[in-house]
């Protein structure tokens, strides 16, 4: 069994003697066996000295016990590393950001608190996962959607704070925007409920997230502040219907009023769903008549039947006024779903959890010998087709050079268009087990970070190995947006005991001069 760094053995078997006395001692694991399920299997460090590791982990059932965990944790100076479900895969998997430290396992801290259909809201633990959820509501029967990310394994909780984003409609795509009150564990074993939830009694902690006085939500979002015990999320009535709309255009200067009309009916929520854009190059749909469109852009939308075909016509409208573009309405669905129907969409896309993503990453006649794993660098960059024509060029002219002159079968760039107002220029690098090609790919990582910083974008979620990097190219006024994240850590986490290093956030014991 390893030890967690700077802390004694006799130290350590304290602590863990004191966590089998709080939450029972099967549930305290400390054998290889055990500890090895925590590994990243998308880990770009893969069995070399580098890979992130546990030393053990600890799962706690209540409240109570995770706060008896922390208070131990902090008496001998263990680092924690709370993940609620740690399916986190292509950002660090249940592994610590720190190596060593103690996984703090939320999984058995799985109650659905509460769903409300009338005003369309739930109250969840940690280790509830998507399935979890929709399984809730559905036995239930409740006449309310959750909002998916592709994997349906996840925990609403874990996906939230780690700043995901599923499928459906605009406003509960975003995770974390979609939330309301959480209850957290702070480092010293105190705990807290945010917004309306710090009444006594309050009868309205999912009702109203500002509360009163400083918002300090924000400060659990990819953080190591506190541990969330328990947090609210708004869900969608489910929709009476959905209608996707398909613009199209074969010349590449169009994407520049086309992200305009698109922009435009989105600020305006005529268009709600996940939208899409696709082409660019090889790999966007076939266009009416089966010539490729060099650009596709997807809008959905959801809503009362006779709303929204008022809306996609009014897109239609948007759209056709470009020179040259089309758009196709597809067939309008009215929920839920027959059998038939839901067996030919993406159901993500109509709240339904599933895995079927992981497909893309599968064996099949296009990929005979898939590395199993990927990780991606997402850069933000402003929502207008010439900085996505910029991306464009800029992902053409340095490939060759950021990989070496070798084809790493890097794929890019996918533009993702999964909140409001924001693009995301997606590039995706295949992680194995071969450890050359993992060097290869971390170095090619690296490049288009430090390319990407040169032109004012950057990332929004990182897997564990470049939190760092990342953290470091958001540098304005000499680093000090890290500073100041330094300070709120020291304050609230002074012993440093709370996921060391995520997001580039280190305790100031282990903080570099
Ligand atoms: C093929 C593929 C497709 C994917 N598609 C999507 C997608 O559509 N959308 C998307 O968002 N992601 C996607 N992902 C990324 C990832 O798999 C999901 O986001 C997944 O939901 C995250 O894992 P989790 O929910 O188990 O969170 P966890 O692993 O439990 O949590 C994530 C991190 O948050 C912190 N954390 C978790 N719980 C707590 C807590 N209670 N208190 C304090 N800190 C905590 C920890 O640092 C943890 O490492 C995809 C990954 C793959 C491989």
């Amino acid at each position: 069994m390893a030890l967690p760094p700077h802390v004694s053995s006799s130290d350590f078997a304290s602590a863990l003697a004191a966590w089998r006395q709080a939450v029972g001692k099967d549930w305290v694991f400390t054998s290889d066996a055990d500890v090895a399920l925590y590994r990243d299997a998308y880990s770009p460090y893969w069995g070399e000295p580098e890979e992130r590791l546990a030393s053990a982990a600890v799962a706690p059932a209540s409240l109570e016990e995770v706060q008896a965990v922390v208070r131990t944790a902090n008496q001998y100076r263990v680092p924690l590393y709370p993940i609620s479900t740690g399916r986190n895969l292509a950002y660090g998997g249940s592994a610590p950001v720190y190596s060593g430290s103690v996984v703090l396992d939320l999984k058995r801290m799985n109650r659905v608190l509460e769903v409300n259909e009338r005003n369309a809201y739930a109250l969840v633990e940690p280790g509830v996962s998507y399935f979890d959820l929709y399984d809730h509501i559905t036995k239930a029967g409740l006449d309310v959607w959750i909002d998916p990310p592709d994997p349906g394994w996840g925990s609403v909780i874990g996906n939230a704070l780690d700043g995901g984003a599923g499928w459906t409609a605009n406003p509960f795509r975003d995770h974390f925007g979609a939330h309301c009150g959480m209850e957290v564990v702070l480092a010293s074993g105190e705990v807290v409920r945010t917004g309306m939830g710090a009444l006594p009694n309050s009868k309205s902690w999912q009702h109203n997230r500002w509360g009163y006085g400083p918002w300090v939500d924000g400060l659990f979002r990819q953080s190591n502040f506190g541990i969330v015990t328990k947090m609210g999320f708004y869900l969608m009535p489910r929709p009476e219907s959905y209608v996707m709309g398909t613009a199209t255009s074969m010349r590449d200067e169009d994407i520049v009023p086309m992200l305009d009309v698109l922009n435009r009916l989105e600020n305006e929520h005529v268009v709600n769903g996940s939208t899409q854009i696709f082409g660019g190059g090889p790999g966007g749909p076939p266009g009416p008549g089966g010539a490729a469109p060099l650009w596709s852009i997807q809008a959905p939308i959801y809503g009362p039947e006779a709303v929204v075909r008022a809306q996609i016509e009014h897109a239609k409208a948007k759209f056709t006024a470009i020179p040259g573009v089309k758009f196709e309405v597809g067939e309008l669905l009215r929920t839920p779903l027959t059998a038939a129907a839901l067996a030919r969409v993406r159901q993500v896309n109509f709240g339904v959890p599933n895995l079927s993503t992981f497909s893309m990453l599968g064996r099949s006649p296009v990929n005979p010998n898939p590395d199993g794993g990927h990780i991606g660098f997402s850069p933000i960059v402003p929502r207008t087709g010439e900085s996505l024509l910029e991306f464009k060029r800029f992902y053409a002219e340095n490939l060759s050079k950021v990989s070496g002159g070798e084809n790493l079968g890097v794929v890019g760039p996918v533009y993702m268009t999964c909140w409001d107002r924001t693009l995301v220029c997606l590039i995706m690098f295949p992680i194995g087990r071969d450890k050359i090609k993992n060097a290869k790919m971390r170095r090619a990582f690296e490049g288009w970070v430090h390319l990407a910083a040169e032109r004012g974008w950057a990332e929004y979620r990182a897997p564990a190995a470049f939190q760092d990097l990342i953290a470091s190219t958001y540098s304005y006024n000499n680093h000090a947006l890290l500073r100041l994240r330094e300070s709120i850590k020291d304050a609230v986490d002074p012993n440093g005991i709370l996921s060391a290093g995520r997001y580039g956030v280190w305790p100031k014991h282990l903080r570099k001069a």
